[in-house]
């Protein structure tokens, strides 16, 4: 079978993780327990997620000349990402999740850096390389005129795409509308589209499964009972995994069910990406 190809076109961060029994208050200075350079970032996420169960996948995005850009690239490129359009800036820092982590809350600072530069021209130059996906995936952590600009893109040239409105932020519904699946979770979706039944809606709701429509019936597939040790990044492997089962020919039940088992065992490990699982380990969960 040859490999889906997915065009993952979106964030990629470094998390700067702190971990500190005390939060610091104005003006005071704390000892902290640990720290943990961890590569993230929803476009970043998603697209390892794709390529550990089996796709051939290209990242578009940008990162900044400094040592987290070739960390992370070095990161995408240890999954046999291709990468060729993640672009290095030089006066634009790498993005960024500054977070502090302690038994009272969690704190976070993203700084979109590079991911804020994201634009359309840029789009525009690399374009070409989007034309032969069987799907596009699209987070929403780079500008939204990059956003429109692509699913406008996608449309015309008949090529499906997936958009997972994260963080949640409105579009126009002509936008909406263009997408062949929009898949918020249970806030996002309450927040972007309140009671709305559609096709188009995929609700990823944690441990409560994932609901969906098809053929006008309102379906879902419950979550699996796993251990849980670190929830981050499992809407992305549920993201990335959706895609590719997609890609394949999967009918959207059999989908669903696919990325629903790669997400219970993302929950498994520490990090986003940490726990994403391949292709073998997500059937033979489902055996
Ligand atoms: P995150 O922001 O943590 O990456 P999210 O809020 O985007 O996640 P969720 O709806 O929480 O997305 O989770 C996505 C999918 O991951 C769920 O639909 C389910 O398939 C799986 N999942 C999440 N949490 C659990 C859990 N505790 N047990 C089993 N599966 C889970």
């Amino acid at each position: 079978m040859t490999k889906p190809k997915i065009t993952v076109i979106g964030s990629i961060n470094m998390d700067l993780v702190t971990e500190t029994n005390v939060v610091p208050v104005q003006g005071e200075t704390v000892r902290g327990e640990n720290f943990h350079t961890i590569p993230g970032g929803k476009g970043a996420n998603q697209a390892v997620a794709a390529a550990r169960l089996g796709a051939d996948v290209t990242m578009i995005g940008r990162v900044g000349d400094d040592a987290f850009g070739e960390e992370l690239l070095n990161n995408l490129r240890n999954e046999h990402i291709h990468v060729d359009h993640v672009e290095r800036l030089n006066q634009t820092p790498t993005g960024l999740a500054n977070i502090i982590l302690s038994d009272q809350d969690n704190r976070i600072i993203i700084v979109a850096g590079a991911n804020g530069e994201v634009t359309t021209e840029y789009i525009e130059q690399v374009k070409q390389s989007i034309l032969d996906s069987d799907y596009v995936l699209l987070q929403f952590e780079i500008p939204k005129e990059t956003i429109t600009f692509c699913i406008d893109f996608c449309q015309e040239h008949n090529i499906p795409v997936i958009i997972n409105p994260a963080p949640a932020m409105e579009l126009d519904n002509a936008s909406w509308e263009k997408a062949t699946y929009i898949t918020p979770n249970e806030t996002e979706k309450e927040q972007l589209f309140g009671d709305t039944l559609s096709e188009h809606l995929i609700t990823t709701k944690g441990k409560d499964g994932v609901t969906f429509v098809e053929d006008r019936a309102e379906k879902s597939v419950p979550s699996h009972a796993v251990e849980v040790v670190d929830t981050t990044g499992a809407g992305d492997t549920f993201n990335g995994a959706l895609a590719v089962a997609l890609a394949e020919g999967k009918s959207l039940t059999e989908a669903v069910t696919f990325a629903n088992a790669a997400a219970a065992l993302s929950v498994g490990k520490m990090g986003a990406q940490g726990g994403m699982p391949t292709r073998e380990q997500v059937l033979q969960f489902l055996r």
